[in-house]
């Protein structure tokens, strides 16, 4: 985003003109230099917090505990971040005391890989004391200084150790594997929160089937603070990478399943994983459409169940679905009836309302015309409709409709 360096620029200009250093730093560095996309734009520098916060007009202490400001500049915003170094550990987590100190490289030694541990000056030369280039160059993920040592001084970097690896499709050098073995089992003390959000950057990654693996080699799950016994079929994770990541949510859909979770278990074991309720339903709801189809009665026409299907799921959640059964193809276990696999989504869209709310009356018609007092039933009639509309047995029009209510209410009396 040019805007955004162009903006980013005169922060950095601003903090030099007052006799600050200032650098670029971390991710956005190491994306420029692998030519990705940068996403957002930190700045480390020798100013105190308090400095950074009266030379711009717009900020927010984001991290003010740890030195770090946000600045607000034309809608975008900048992490600025005083130099620092930090004192003894809390439970692997938080550091106790934040020492701030005038050293760019010392900023760059607390920072977790080679390939983050980089700064770049105005004039676009890199600070590299710890050989991120030379890292990013062979591809390898590599702790800055002992490894052991990183780990254990905050053990969220062992996950983002192996969500990095799979993003950018990086080996993990040997020593920072092998130490990530021997510290593995302090990942409980990691805030299921960090640990979820660095899952979802794997799996919103090119190919999650390699982080995949590397989770399931250096068993992190289960040693979780919440654990969870990650045993996935192999077969099944290596088609999560032709989903594309935009479809983030049928890839979670078809890890859970490839572990053998049924739509209840998910629920729960998402709920332990702190992930939002609305991205948990819609996992959980594609994986409720596979239950119901693989429970289809075969005596009664397959259309007709899949729009009712349809009508209680979503959308949404029955198109995901079907997604998912062709990225499976035959990696499935469930015997679906083809019939639905083949013409599901022709039948979906077919459909001519997904919802109640689509519907051309409610339930206030359903009582002014039967003069009834309201209950369960109402609901019932109205679902009737629904289901007839959607199937296109009658049309969405007030009129038709009011005169089929008529008819129901009068054959019920
Ligand atoms: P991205 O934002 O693309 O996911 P990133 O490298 O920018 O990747 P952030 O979590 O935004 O990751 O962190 C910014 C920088 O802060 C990192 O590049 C790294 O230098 C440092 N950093 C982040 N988390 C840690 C950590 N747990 N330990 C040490 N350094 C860290
Ligand atoms: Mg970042």
């Amino acid at each position: 985003d040019k805007e955004m360096a162009r903006y980013g620029r005169e922060v950095l200009a601003k903090l030099l003109e007052h006799g600050h250093e200032a650098y670029w730093v971390g991710g956005c560095v190491r994306d420029e230099l692998m030519g990705r996309p940068v996403h957002d734009m930190d700045i480390t520098t020798s100013a105190r917090p308090e400095e950074v916060e009266s030379l711009f007009e717009k900020t927010v202490p984001t991290g003010i505990e740890h030195g770090t400001v946000t600045v607000l500049c034309h809608s975008y915003a900048y992490e600025v971040t005083t130099y620092r170094v930090e004192g003894a550990y809390e439970k692997h987590r938080r550091p106790l005391e934040v020492e701030f100190v005038s050293e760019l490289k010392e900023d760059l030694r607390r920072r977790d890989f080679t390939i983050n541990a980089m700064a770049r000056a105005i004039d676009g030369s890199i600070m590299d004391p710890y050989d991120g280039q030379k890292d990013l160059g062979k591809g390898l993920i590599r702790c800055v200084g002992d490894a052991r040592t990183r780990f254990q001084e905050d053990a969220l970097r062992m996950v983002r150790c192996i969500r990095f690896a799979s993003v950018f499709g990086f080996s993990i050098a040997y020593r920072t594997w092998r130490a990530l073995l021997a510290e593995r089992e302090s990942i409980r003390f990691v805030a299921m929160e960090r640990f979820r959000v660095e899952l979802e950057k794997l799996m919103e990654g090119n190919k999650p089937s390699r982080g995949l693996g590397l989770l399931y080699r250096s068993k992190l799950p289960a040693h979780a603070k919440v654990p969870f016994e990650y045993e996935p079929d192999r077969r099944m994770i290596a088609h999560i990478d032709d989903i594309p990541p935009s479809e983030a949510v049928i890839r979670w859909a078809l890890l859970l399943y490839a572990c053998g979770l049924n739509a209840e278990e998910s629920h729960d074991m998402l709920g332990n994983w702190t992930f939002p309720n609305r991205v948990r339903d819609q996992i959980t709801s594609i994986l409720d459409v596979g239950e119901a189809v693989a429970e289809m009665n075969a005596g009664m026409p397959y259309e007709q169940q899949w729009i009712k299907l349809v009508l209680r799921s979503g959308r949404d959640a029955a198109l995901n679905w079907l997604r998912l059964s062709e990225f499976l193809k035959n990696g499935g276990t469930e015997p679906y009836p083809s019939e639905v696999l083949e013409n599901g989504r022709a039948w979906t869209e077919e459909m001519e309302i997904y919802h109640l709310s689509e519907l051309a009356i409610a339930g206030k018609d359903v009582l002014e015309l039967s003069g009834r007092r309201g209950g369960p039933w109402v609901g019932g009639i109205l679902n009737e409709m629904l289901i007839k509309v959607a199937a296109r047995a009658l049309p969405n029009d007030k009129k038709v409709l009011i005169d089929e209510l008529k008819r129901v209410i009068s054959t019920n009396e």
